[in-house]
């Protein structure tokens, strides 16, 4: 398993579940900048996928 932000291998506990994007993350990176801009990212696309991109 690896933190979806910074690509770390995580090993151990200190890891949570996003709770929007449903991946895990690192200590390291929550509630920073890189993980709200890839949060963001994965959301938009997540959206052009469903084809709910545009209104
Ligand atoms: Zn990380």
């Amino acid at each position: 398993m690896t933190c979806f932000v910074c690509e770390t291998s995580i090993t151990d506990t200190l890891f949570m579940i996003h709770s929007q994007v449903h991946l895990p993350l690192c200590l390291a990176c929550k509630e920073t900048n890189q993980e709200k801009d890839k949060v963001k990212e994965l959301l938009e696309g997540l959206a052009e996928d469903l084809g709910i991109g545009c209104i």
